[in-house]
Parts: structure tokens; C-alpha cells; sequence
């Protein structure tokens, strides 16, 4: 479903991204793990859109939304839209959602609101539709009688699982998390991973950036480790945890 090859990005001269591949199949659960500073939120950014690589590939569904050469310095400030198939780019829209840490839910509206704003707005659908459905997945999360209250009066951990429905709504078959649980303390982080969990095996695929490394380690069907903006492994679960790369190890620490 997603595929991004030769990934690179500079910010005021430092590489940040020094030539990403990565790859994620319907239905695979991927996470990314490494420290601070790796690039993973950088490298989910320009898997979103919410941001342009200097060069690379990215392909949705087989298709090209993001091609640019590496060139010169000069020419790469010449705008964002190098590179995009604008066409492609507005399709693969439609496939994926991205739950962020902080939540970024909108403060002045219901929780129902906040689910059904993006159904109703980008996806067209009926009103009465629409209500059913962000109550359906309301009740899916445990939330029912939530839904006409605002934000501020949610635990951190039911503001993100609203998230997390407002996601659902629009049906992505690829849904990015950026480390969903660290604003979060012990406890709700629980019942946020819990949900999470139940969310594998629903034909969407997920890509998540964790520092949770129990969890990464029970629900990924193949994790990258990134270190100063390259891969450095990857591969299952198995073979992470038992990896004999030293980085990576010093990385793991206790979690092995
Ligand atoms: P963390 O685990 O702390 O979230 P990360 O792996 O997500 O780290 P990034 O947020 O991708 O790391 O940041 C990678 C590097 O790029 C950092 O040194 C950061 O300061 C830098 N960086 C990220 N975004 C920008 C930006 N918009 N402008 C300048 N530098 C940036
Ligand atoms: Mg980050």
C-alpha cells in the first residue's frame, strides 16, 4: 500500500533524512522505533504530506504521488509543489489517516462533532449518516456518552481514542500513529495500546512510531530501527529483538 524509497531531507543544511526505504504491505502492522532526534516524526511527515522530501519516491497503491531527483541546492528552493503528482497525490489522500501525540482535536466542538467534522466536510457524506456512524464507532471505543461533551473535560486517554475514531470514520486502509502514547501516563497508555491491539486485523495497514518497545514488539509484523536518519535494521519482531547490531542493542537495553 506504501511504499517510499531513497527518502532524503535537509533542514537549514543538516541531513536529517539520509535516504529512507521503506515499505508497508495491506493489512502489515510496521513500527518504527529509534532515538530521539532519528527523524521518524520527519519520515511520517513526508509519508502524510504534511511536508515534501528533497528527494526520494513515494508510491500509494502502486501509484507515483512523489518523485524527485536528488539536485542542487539551488533548485530545491524553488517551491514545495517539485515533485508532486497532483492527481495521485489528492487520491492517496483518501488512504490514509494520522493520529497524532497530542491528540489535535478541535476544542470548540463536541466529540461527535470532531469525528463527523472530516465525514461530512471531505468525504460529502449525509449528516444523519454520518452521526450514525461516529456514534457506532463511539460506542466501539467505549465512549457513548461522551459525545456531547467538549475535549477539555476527556482524560488525555479517551481524548485519543476520539482521535483514533475520528481516524476510523474516514475508513483508512493505512492509518499512521506518531508515538499515540507519549503524552500520556502509565495507565492510560494502556487502555489506548489496548485499543490499538484491537485495531490489527482489519485489513488496515498501520505505521507506528513507538517508544514503547513491549508493544512494538507483540503487534508488529516487521519493525525499522532508525538511528541519525537511516535504517539501520529491520525485520521482524524476532529478529530485532534478538539482533546482534550493537547500536541496536545499546538501543534495546533492558527491553531484550
Ligand atoms: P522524537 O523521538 O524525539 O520524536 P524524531 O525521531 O521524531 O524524534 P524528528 O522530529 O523527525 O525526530 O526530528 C529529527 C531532526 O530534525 C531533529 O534534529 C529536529 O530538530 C530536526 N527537525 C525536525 N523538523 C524540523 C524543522 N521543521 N525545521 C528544522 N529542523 C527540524
Ligand atoms: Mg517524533
Amino acid at each position: 500500500i506504501l511504499e517510499m524509497k531513497g527518502i532524503k531531507k535537509r533542514f537549514s543544511g543538516e541531513e536529517i533524512l539520509k535516504g529512507i526505504d521503506l515499505s508497508c504491505k495491506e493489512g502489515e502492522v510496521l513500527s518504527i522505533i529509534g532515538p530521539s532526534g532519528s527523524g521518524k516524526s520527519t519520515l511520517l511527515r513526508i509519508a502524510t504530506f504534511l511536508e515534501s522530501a528533497d528527494s526520494g519516491t513515494i508510491l500509494y497503491d502502486g501509484k507515483t504521488v512523489f518523485q524527485r531527483e536528488a539536485q542542487s541546492e539551488s533548485l530545491r528552493k524553488e517551491g514545495d509543489s517539485i515533485g508532486w503528482d497532483t492527481a495521485n497525490r489528492q487520491q492517496a489522500k483518501a488512504l490514509f489517516g494520522l493520529v497524532f501525540q497530542n491528540f489535535n482535536l478541535f476544542p470548540h466542538w463536541t466529540v461527535l462533532e470532531n469525528i463527523i467534522a472530516p465525514l461530512i466536510h471531505v468525504q460529502k457524506k449525509e449528516k444523519t449518516y454520518a452521526v450514525e456512524k461516529g456514534m457506532a464507532l463511539l460506542e466501539r471505543m467505549g465512549l457513548s456518552d461522551k459525545a456531547g461533551q467538549y475535549p477539555y473535560s476527556l482524560s488525555g486517554g479517551q481524548k485519543q481514542r476520539v482521535a483514533i475514531a475520528r481516524a476510523l470514520a474516514l475508513e483508512p486502509k493505512i492509518l499512521f500513529f506518531d508515538e499515540p502514547t507519549s503524552a500520556l501516563d502509565p495507565e492510560l497508555t494502556g487502555e489506548v495500546l489496548e485499543l490499538i491491539r484491537s485495531l490489527k486485523n482489519e485489513q488496515m495497514a498501520m505505521v507506528i512510531v513507538t517508544h514503547e518497545m513491549g508493544f512494538a514488539r507483540e503487534i508488529s509484523d516487521k519493525i525499522l530501527f532508525m538511528a541519525e536518519g537511516e535504517v539501520l535494521c529491520q525485520g521482524t519482531s524476532e529478529e530485532l529483538f534478538n539482533s546482534e547490531n550493537l547500536r541496536l542493542k545499546n538501543f534495546l537495553g533492558n527491553f531484550r
